[in-house]
C-alpha cells in the first residue's frame, strides 16, 4: 500500500442502531450509527414500525386534531340550518310577490 493516500482503517469499527443492538465490522468510520438492522426490521420482526425521523407522523396528527375541535356539533349544525331555512323562506315570500 501507498503511505498516506489511504484513510485510517478502524479493524473494530462499532455499527449502533437505534434499537440498542451493536455490530462490530471493519470500517474507515470509527463509528457508524442507524436506524435500522437485521434484528429490528418489520421484515425481520413481521411487526409494523414507524420511523418518524423528521416528525411527519407527528405534524399529520396534530393537524387532524386540530381540524377536528373546530368540526360543528349536531346542534350547532341544526341552528345552521335552522337560520338558513328562514333566510330561504324569507327570500321566496319576497320573489312571490
Ligand atoms: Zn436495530
Amino acid at each position: 500500500m501507498k503511505s498516506g493516500i489511504h484513510p485510517t482503517y478502524f479493524p473494530e469499527a462499532k455499527i449502533v442502531c437505534a434499537c440498542g443492538a451493536t455490530y462490530t465490522t471493519g470500517s474507515v468510520n470509527e463509528r457508524i450509527d442507524i436506524e435500522l438492522c437485521a434484528a429490528c426490521h418489520p421484515f425481520f420482526t413481521g411487526k409494523q414500525k414507524i420511523i418518524d425521523s423528521a416528525r411527519r407522523v407527528e405534524k399529520f396528527t396534530g393537524r387532524t386534531e386540530k381540524k377536528s375541535a373546530t368540526v360543528l356539533t349536531s346542534a350547532d349544525k341544526a341552528k345552521k340550518e335552522a337560520t338558513r331555512a328562514k333566510a330561504r323562506a324569507a327570500k321566496k315570500t319576497s320573489t312571490e310577490k
